[in-house]
């Protein structure tokens, strides 16, 4: 039988302690067979025994904010938390062509590390409307050869308290984005703004996304009016929350109590490291909290969690080399999370884990399934995580997508 692609000596997460390896045949963008040693004509490339796991997915990304320290005011307190201030004063200058052109950037940077799914979440404030949207939706056309897009709609500057804001989400929704998120944090009624988004989802039929639950108190939680919503319009399993800051400072018996309603619930939590730790903790001088939750201890309990970037060199976040890899690497550090099992659930948090939450129900390496494939030098997926493993090769339905030179030693 013909296959477009051969990748031989692929070693799979569930090899065990054997040092099996399989060859994963490729034909049409899809997986053929998964056998060891498979004959048969095609293109054959080596993965020399090393780990080869699907593609990463990022569940939550801002592509259209990416990349603007370069025009944002300088931070002038160290303590200061004017992130949002300093991103809406130079939303004037975002036009379609330069959301177009920074997200194009950062996407790149994202798939050279592996990342073949993402979420990317789309302001539609009244200063840049759906000029967001318009660049995104021609990203997720150009580079479909590389990642699978996610488009979510939401206002980041307040809902329920700005007349007419509801509209441009409405527009991104009629135009096809498959989910709505929000910010109820900046709204001066923040309940109100999610039950807004709750009955938009049923409207239009499309998952949910919402920042929240940010901040160093665990008062006021939203979760749980978000898992009541959830319940009341059986939306488990299409609803997802980004940050929950909060969710660090309860102690280890609430964390379980938590993590036993967002399971029976069907609520995915999404922690942002990178972000939660440049945000948190800015009224303490010292011992200055990380801000980052426990999604280990989430999962223990049933819950689905996943690791995401959220920004990169912008305000919120100014860093970022788009390594989801390094993130995970970096919370499993903050949450002090390091044997081999809670490492692999720190890999399943960057994979299979997110992939549920952007209900991708062909996803991971299984015959039948797309051919998105990584190559890592590495043999697991804990290592992966424990040496912040750049990958060596990505194909995406089967076609070679980014290959890394491996730095060489020149001995004297
Ligand atoms: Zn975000």
């Amino acid at each position: 039988m013909p296959f477009s692609l051969i990748l031989r000596n692929a070693r799979l997460a569930n090899a065990g302690d054997t040092n099996a390896t399989v060859d994963i045949a490729v034909a049409d963008g899809r997986i053929k067979a998964i056998e060891p040693r498979i004959s048969g004509e095609g293109e054959s490339v080596d993965a020399g025994g090393q780990f080869v796991s699907a593609g990463l997915v990022e569940s939550h990304f801002h592509l259209d904010k990416s990349r603007i320290l370069d025009r944002v005011a300088p931070l002038e307190d160290r303590r200061g938390t004017d992130y949002m201030k300093r991103v809406s004063a130079v939303k004037d200058s975002f036009t379609v062509e330069d959301i177009y052109a920074r997200s194009r950037e950062t996407l790149e940077q994202c798939i050279l590390n592996g990342v073949m799914h993402m979420r990317t979440h789309i302001e539609v404030d009244a200063p840049i409307g759906l000029r967001g949207f318009e660049a995104l939706e021609r990203v997720a056309k150009d580079y479909a050869w590389g990642v699978d897009l996610q488009l979510c709609v939401f206002l980041q500057e307040g809902w329920t308290d700005v007349p007419g804001a509801e509209a441009n989400v409405v527009q991104g929704l009629k135009r096809g984005a498959t989910v709505v998120g929000g910010a109820p944090r900046y709204d001066a009624n923040g309940p109100a703004q999610i039950e807004r988004i709750f009955a938009l989802a049923k409207d239009f039929d499309v998952d949910v996304d919402i920042h929240g639950d940010g901040g160093y108190t665990t008062d006021d939680m939203m979760i749980w009016q978000i898992c009541d919503l959830t319940d009341r319009m059986g939306w488990g399993g299409r609803v997802a929350l980004g940050h929950g800051n909060k969710y660090s400072c309860l102690p280890d018996a609430d964390v379980q109590k938590l993590g036993k309603r967002l399971a029976e619930s069907g609520v995915a939590i999404s922690v942002l490291p990178a972000t939660d730790m440049f945000t948190s903790g800015r009224h303490q001088e010292h011992s200055v909290m990380r801000g980052v939750a426990d999604a280990n201890a989430l999962i223990a309990q049933g819950a689905n969690c996943s690791i995401a970037t959220n920004n990169v060199l912008n305000p919120f976040t100014p860093y970022g080399d788009c390594s989801l890899v390094r993130i995970a690497t970096m919370y499993a550090n903050v949450v002090q999370r390091g044997t081999d099992k809670d490492l692999s659930d720190c890999f399943a948090m960057i994979s299979d884990r997110p992939a549920r939450i952007l209900r991708k129900n062909d996803y991971g390496i299984a015959v039948g399934n797309p051919a998105d494939l990584v190559v890592w030098p590495t043999n697991s997926p804990a290592q992966v995580i424990a040496t912040a493993a750049q990958p060596l090769m990505g194909f995406k339905r089967g076609r070679r997508v980014f290959t890394r030179e491996v730095a060489t030693l020149h001995r004297p």
